[in-house]
């Protein structure tokens, strides 16, 4: 959690509540939004890293294949978001109440304010804080990755050692 603001302040400026609801009203925007933010450069396979991958966007819940290692797979494989249940449009909010509260979110908030269950929102807290320990700008690879090869960067930011990592939000989101 970054300190050196000042002690009172409780949430970081940039994008609204409202426009996150408002920009991310379907899964499929949220997906949208999730797939640019882990694959600026094109869909890549998390297993293979090809970049040769097709799109079959009825094949849900891993609508893209590799041609290569012929690996079915999600935006959310490889990443916190694997094998979760809750719709994205929930995850996205959790991530912004995160990213805009420095002094954290409590899962109990996540449970009133998302409408879900006390365990669903303390497994996504749990979750949330475990990635941004690790990685302040983006929740990443398998939570249990590693925490020092975690940090490895290249100069771009971009994670190495967690290739498939999504950079989220702890800045405003682009807008
Ligand atoms: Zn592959």
């Amino acid at each position: 959690m970054t300190k050196g603001s000042g002690p009172g302040k409780s949430y970081r400026k940039g994008i609204s509540l409202i426009e996150v609801v408002e920009r991310f009203n379907t899964e499929e925007k949220v997906e949208a939004w999730f797939i640019q933010q882990r694959w600026p450069n094109g869909i890549a396979c998390p297993k293979c890293g090809s970049l040769n991958v097709a799109t079959v966007a009825s094949r849900k819940p891993s609508p893209f294949r590799c041609r290569d290692c012929r690996k079915h797979f999600s935006v959310k494989t490889g990443t916190v978001l694997h094998s979760s249940n809750i719709p994205l449009r929930k995850w996205a909010i959790a991530f912004y109440q995160y990213s805009t509260n420095l002094k954290g979110v409590s899962s109990m908030k996540l449970h009133r304010d998302l409408g879900i269950t006390q365990k669903s929102a303390w497994h996504m807290a749990h979750r949330i804080r475990e990635t941004m320990a690790v990685d302040g700008n983006r929740f990443s690879g398998p939570v249990e990755a590693d925490e020092t090869a975690a940090r490895k960067r290249t100069s771009t930011g971009v994670s190495v050692s967690t290739p498939g990592a999504v950079r989220l939000a702890r800045q405003p989101l682009p807008v």
